[in-house]
């Protein structure tokens, strides 16, 4: 995009994501159900600017979890793009973490097992061919909030 573009480029509502704030905090977080997905950091969706062309909106879903600041910029523009490839990797990151997510509830809910011991079970019996791996350490990170937040969930 040109200078020229961004100046006069007929933009534009207050970014649904970060409420205009042009940062996502735990509020945002909360509201769009991303607990164990996002941290508070500089919204992506808006890149930090609070406004969004309405465009985006039908290209790319508020809550699409994957758009997040820590990609690239040149990933960031094929997402905002509506680019399928792009897309897809998003989709099957969220599936993954869905599924992981999904693993640490079991395990905890109906073994009482703790997030070390959860996190080792998974590594012995990772699918060679998962799609991302991920490291000891912050799995057990992972799988320690995952129990944190059914915890408070069932009180
Ligand atoms: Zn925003």
């Amino acid at each position: 995009m040109t200078i020229f573009n961004f100046l006069f480029r007929k933009s534009s509502i207050e970014c649904p994501r970060c409420q205009g704030k042009a940062f996502v905090d735990w509020e945002d977080i909360r509201r769009l159900n991303k607990e164990l997905k996002w941290t508070p950091a500089p919204c992506a969706y808006c890149y930090g600017s609070g406004k969004v062309d309405k465009e985006m909106l039908l290209k790319v879903p508020v809550d699409y979890t994957y758009l997040t600041i820590d990609l690239t910029e040149s990933e960031m523009e094929k997402i905002k793009k509506g680019d399928e490839a792009t897309l897809e990797k998003g989709k099957m990151r969220e599936v993954f973490l869905d599924n992981l997510i999904k693993y640490g509830e079991h395990h905890y809910l109906n073994n009482k097992m703790d997030a070390e011991s959860i996190a080792d079970l998974y590594l012995k019996t990772e699918d060679e061919n998962a799609l991302f791996a991920v490291e000891r350490k912050y799995l057990i990170q992972y799988f320690a909030k995952i129990i944190e937040l059914k915890t408070s969930e069932l009180n």
